[in-house]
């Protein structure tokens, strides 16, 4: 992932959690509709990992409130109070047939 800067805090990043306030920051951009990617997620005391095409993503806002201000040029400034975001993924078999891989983290945690 390329250096940013934390979305919460500011601080400069280079992973998908900010070391100094904890933020976890997922950057779909580098994300290609058309080609599969690797998802890992925390479930029911595992980690699990599965390939997954993303299928659509929606973005739904509703915006509330239009203020204009008029001096040497015209802004639009947008608030919402409620926007959601859904991303769907097809989950696909990866090269060797395998749907899900699964790591019982207590098992991680004895071993290290
Ligand atoms: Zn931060």
């Amino acid at each position: 992932m390329e250096r940013h800067n934390c979305p919460n805090c500011g601080a400069p990043i280079s992973s998908t959690q900010c070391p100094y306030c904890g933020t976890v920051f997922y950057d779909f951009t580098v994300m290609d509709f058309d080609k599969p990617t690797y998802i890992q997620i925390h479930h029911n005391g595992q980690y699990i990992v599965f390939r997954a095409l993303a299928r659509s993503m929606n973005v739904n806002m509703r915006p509330d409130e239009y203020d204009y201000y008029a001096d040497n040029s015209v802004y639009e400034q947008i608030s919402s109070r409620a926007m959601d975001v859904t991303i769907d993924f097809s989950v696909l078999p990866d090269d060797e047939g395998v749907l899900v891989k699964r790591k019982d983290i207590s098992n991680e945690i004895r071993e290290g």
